[in-house]
């Protein structure tokens, strides 16, 4: 079985419709959603029908609370709160009622996911740090835990004693000693310093993690948000991925 894993959506269509084409491409039986479809970019609505399209387990990230009044704005920066300002204007009865109605955790297949951390996901913390991942690790029971939010692509490998450290990829071999913290890294956002989209492709099979960077014209995104009168910075950096 091989498994699409996407996160952080971020309203960025041609982002999601290029990792679309790929998934297509890459034999992908199930896909999988971390969270964070809305907020910042210009196409809420559309990538909500999208994701639900394509996705056989999603649950909600911090944005997706946000919009439908679940988690307050007060906690996020003035540019994301903008950006979920707009987005609620924008927003469909029915995609509205969507959101309000995705899982903070979910689990399916032996993997865990959740947007922001298994011990607390409703308090948005991320995990930043190998001693962060340590204490998530008796919070979820499957050996797989999969994660957004940081919009940093990640995975750290811990042991039966719970030591952990980080893997690099772009592929990773899976062993059944260890147990996994998988972060996704964003389809419509990336952080990370490459502009590309974001997503892991899990293989069972195989026993196989890999990170795949898609490719896709974010000026047309750019000049959407631009006629959406969103932020220039957050227009702008979709073209370095920071
Ligand atoms: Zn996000």
């Amino acid at each position: 079985m091989r498994y699409g894993i996407i996160s952080d959506i971020h309203g960025n269509l041609e982002a999601l419709e290029a990792v679309w084409s790929n998934l297509q491409e890459e034999d992908i039986q199930r896909i999988f959603f971390l969270g964070d479809i809305v907020g910042y970019g210009p196409d809420p609505n559309r990538c909500i029908e999208k994701i639900r399209e394509i996705a056989h387990a999603l649950i909600a990230g911090n944005h997706d609370h946000a919009v439908v009044g679940l988690t307050d704005i007060k906690y996020f920066n003035p540019y994301a709160r903008k950006a979920i300002e707009w987005t609620i204007t924008e927003m469909t009865e029915e995609n509205l009622a969507y959101l309000r109605s995705l899982p903070l955790l979910l689990q399916a297949d032996g993997m865990t996911l959740v947007h922001s951390s298994p011990k607390e996901p409703k308090e948005w913390y991320y995990i930043a740090t190998l001693n962060e991942a340590e204490e998530n690790l008796d919070y979820f029971s499957d050996p797989t835990c999969l994660i957004g939010h940081s919009h940093q692509p990640f995975v750290v490998v811990c042991d039966i004693h719970k030591r952990c450290f980080v893997e690099q990829g772009p592929i990773i071999q899976l062993k059944d000693e260890y147990r996994y913290i998988i972060n996704a890294g964003s389809v419509g956002q990336p952080r990370d310093g490459d502009p590309r989209a974001c997503y892991v492709i899990i293989d069972k099979d195989k026993k196989e993690i890999r990170f795949n960077r898609i490719t896709y014209d974010y000026r047309i995104t750019q000049d959407k948000m631009r006629r959406a009168g969103l932020s220039r910075f957050l227009i702008e950096r979709l073209a370095v991925g920071k």
